[in-house]
């Protein structure tokens, strides 16, 4: 039987935290084998929050070593960079000119800028179209996101609607995959784990990056056990595994942590190592490959797109 085409990406917007790893990486991994998966590497999509031209390339390939790193084989997953596959950006723009004013105004990420009393450039108002052309360019059926992410899905299978009643049946409606389970990872103050927050604990860290990170976990003596220590060790062990721990060194913050700092190193320390181990070199060649299985379909895509909207002659 045929796999169904899965596609998902992670922005290059600066290093990974255990948020990331427990929110987005291991539910992939745990998954794509199931389909034919493609991971792209969002880079345009940065663009409408960051302009440090270094700083971007850097991240580009370390989020490329990250992918590799957590253990993605890329024999099995087609990695690729958006940027790469100008059909992206063509494709967005054909979206944008199906789609209304209003209905962009409802997106997450302009409402939340807007709210905040920012300013908004016009890459982040249109950047749902974007995604959309991500997503539909390749056909995907499928899309794993976390529960707060369904109306990214909901953006791409509108603009596939708009599409195929305008000029014939083209795209393919895609489907969520609500990732079970994940929750939000909490940071050291609680709150969501989140660079914006500086509140991370970082998934290539050092050990004394993890351990400083750790040991600023914000502890509360109310309760039986510090709680936001507990949720997060609960991603390293489970919770029959800790209860004992917990019972044993009650009132003992000091020791939780360094506790939790072992069991941190213990799942984090091989992946950073091949993390360490990966090069550029190896990061153009993963790319280069993942590009062309890309471009392939892309381009193939894209003639019918323009034969359909009239501007093929
Ligand atoms: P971001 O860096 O916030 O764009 O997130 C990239 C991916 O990591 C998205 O799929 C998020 O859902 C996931 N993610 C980020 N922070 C967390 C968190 N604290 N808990 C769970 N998932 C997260």
């Amino acid at each position: 039987m045929m796999k169904k085409r899965l596609l998902t990406g992670l922005q290059p917007s600066g290093d990974l935290h255990i948020g990331n790893y427990f929110g987005a990486l291991k539910p992939f991994l745990d998954t794509y084998g199931e389909y034919e998966s493609f991971l792209m590497v969002a880079d345009y999509h940065t663009l409408t929050s960051k302009k440090d031209s270094e700083n971007l390339k850097e991240n580009i390939v370390n989020i490329v070593r990250s992918y590799l790193a957590v253990g993605v084989d890329p024999q099995k997953a087609v990695i690729f960079k958006q940027s790469d596959i100008s059909e992206h950006t063509e494709l967005a723009w054909i979206f944008d000119t199906l789609v209304t004013v209003p209905f962009l105004m409802q997106a997450h990420a302009y409402k939340d800028k807007v709210a905040k009393g920012l300013e908004a450039n016009a890459g982040l108002f249109t950047y749902p179209m974007l995604q959309a052309a991500d997503i539909l360019l390749y056909d995907t059926e499928v899309v794993p996101v976390g529960e707060d992410q369904r109306q990214h899905i909901e953006y791409a299978r509108e603009a596939a609607t708009k599409f195929n009643n305008a000029f014939g049946e083209t795209f393919k409606q895609p489907k969520e995959l609500i990732l079970k389970g994940l929750g939000v990872v909490p940071g050291v103050d609680g709150q969501k784990m989140s660079k914006s927050y500086g509140n991370t604990i970082p998934l290539f860290g050092s050990r004394d990056e993890i351990a400083k990170a750790v040991m600023s976990i914000v502890t509360d003596s109310s309760g039986d056990r510090p709680e936001n220590v507990y949720r997060i060790h609960t991603l390293f062990k489970t919770e029959a595994e800790l209860t004992g721990l917990y019972e044993e060194k009650k009132g003992k913050y000091k020791d939780l942590k360094e506790a939790l700092i072992e069991d941190i190193e213990a799942q984090v320390a091989p992946m950073r190592e091949r993390y360490e181990s990966i090069d550029e070199v190896e990061v153009k060649k993963v790319l280069k490959e993942g590009n062309e299985k890309a471009q392939a379909i892309a381009s193939a895509k894209m003639t019918t797109v323009r034969k359909k909207v009239g501007v093929a002659l």
